[in-house]
């Protein structure tokens, strides 16, 4: 008796959750089909030409607590791509270093030792952890970021220095709004995880060859077709399962791995997912603002990151590995600096540099990247969609489906593998 073939699926949507789940259904045996719109693969962390050169649309970082990403990139090995060094934060005037210490010493030292600190800020910050870590970082009701710490009676020059920029960072939310489950979940997982949680990852090569072309490659040796510049404009219920509109493509099940401003309108067709459309509707965006820089010499960083400024103040990031001389300075969420035309932004930011810094090398070029919806707002009690639907063949995967974590590398990762197990084990 042949076989029953496995279930067809199109994945819609080359970000890295739709990579991530179409991949591990080609490995799984079933028949593959992923639709990405645009040109290129990596949706929101993908590479773009400047003049010959593949900058990332926007400054990425990822941590040792990404383990899934990490795997992924193993498999596809990739993983020589990134630079693994132990945490650490340079701010004027502030610096901590965690120590190569079993956790969680590790983190009790690093915060004694921090320069910039009174000993009334280390011990406030010492016992805002062990008070989370007692908890199991679980919070009874979730409140914003701001209020927790103020709650701990962690002292201003801390919040400046330390929770802010992390939870900024993390959450890409300001601290005033931000989800205090979410930043605890951040915290657990990084600065309270296991030593090599906390560590901090350079890429080292442009975002398209650190996942997406590598997954790509593989999909399609396994079988599977990577569609480019395949726009799905709805899907429509038919007899053998969901067709896809714009490329025409009929499929057995099919996950929706797109932006989560674009699912609505694929849903227009199907009654029964409207709940689903109009709650996606409510979601509220914060961008992410890059400025790249060419210089005619590399800058000379204390760290391949450097606050420059304490609570929501951008960061600047050497990435000679691109190109000689070029560095990226990036500021999360929303703020007075996107008020600003883009030369006086890129004057404020050169000026901040040259405060840290010192005397600059002559700036060759300069380009400014503002992604208006880079992420979800990351606040109190936020509803996420699961990865399953109403409807037993549609799925979600994406950074803002239900989850622990912010929006991320890492969450866009696990969405699409759960999306893939979900699917491999229901057929
Ligand atoms: C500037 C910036 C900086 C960031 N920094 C960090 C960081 O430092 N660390 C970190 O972990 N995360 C960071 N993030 C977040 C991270 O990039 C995202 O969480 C992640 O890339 C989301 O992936 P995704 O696959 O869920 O969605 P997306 O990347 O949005 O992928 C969705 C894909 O679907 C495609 N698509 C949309 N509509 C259709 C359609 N109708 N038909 C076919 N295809 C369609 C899109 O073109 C896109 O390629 C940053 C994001 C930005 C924008």
């Amino acid at each position: 008796m042949a076989a029953r073939l496995k279930p067809s699926v199109a994945v819609v949507g080359g970000g890295w959750a739709g990579l991530t789940a179409a991949l591990a259904l080609a490995e799984a045996g079933h028949p593959v089909s992923l639709h990405e719109s645009a040109r290129q693969l990596g949706g929101r962390a993908r590479s773009v030409d400047w003049h010959g050169v593949a900058i990332d649309n926007g400054q990425h970082l990822m941590a040792g607590a990404y383990s899934e990403t990490l795997a992924l990139m193993e498999r596809l090995d990739t993983l020589d791509r990134i630079e693994r060094r132990q945490l650490e934060f340079h701010g004027p005037g502030f610096c901590l270093a965690l120590p190569r210490l079993p956790a969680p010493l590790h983190l009790a030292a690093g915060l004694l030792a921090a320069r910039g600190l009174g000993l009334a800020d280390k011990l406030a910050a010492v016992r805002f952890m062990q008070a989370l870590r007692r908890r199991r970082f679980q919070l009874p009701a979730d409140d914003t970021a701001a209020e927790l710490l103020a709650w701990h009676r962690q002292p201003a020059r801390l919040v400046e220095r330390l929770w802010q920029p992390i939870c900024v960072a993390a959450l890409n939310t300001p601290l005033h709004l931000a989800s205090a489950q979410v930043f605890c979940n951040v915290l657990r997982d990084s600065l309270a995880g296991p030593r090599a949680a906390s560590d901090l990852l350079f890429n080292r090569a442009d975002l398209g060859r650190l996942l997406p072309d590598a997954a790509a490659e593989r999909i399609r040796t396994l079988g599977g077709e990577v569609r480019l510049a395949s726009r799905v404009t709805g899907l429509a219920r038919e007899p053998g399962g969901l067709r896809l509109l714009g490329p025409d493509n009929l499929a057995e099940r099919v996950i929706l791995a797109c932006h989560p401003a674009r699912v609505p309108e694929l849903l227009a067709n199907l009654p029964e997912t409207r709940a689903l459309g109009s709650r996606l509707h409510d979601l509220d965006w914060q961008p992410i603002a890059t400025l790249w820089l060419r210089f005619a010499a590399p800058l000379a960083l204390p760290y391949p990151m450097v606050a420059l400024g304490a609570a929501d103040a951008p960061w600047a990031f050497e990435r000679n590995d691109l190109a000689a001389g070029l560095a990226a300075v990036v500021a999360s969420a929303e703020g007075p600096h996107l008020a600003l035309q883009p030369e006086a932004l890129r004057d404020r930011w050169l000026d901040d540099l040259a405060g840290r810094l010192g005397a600059l090398p002559t700036l060759l070029d300069w380009k400014l990247i503002v992604e208006k919806r880079a992420t979800f707002a990351c606040t109190p009690d936020l509803w996420r969609p699961d990865n399953r639907t109403d409807l037993p063949d549609l799925y979600l995967a994406g950074d803002y489906t239900r989850g622990d974590y912010p929006a991320t590398l890492e969450g866009a990762v696990r969405s699409g593998l759960q999306c893939a197990r979900l699917i491999i084990r229901e057929t």
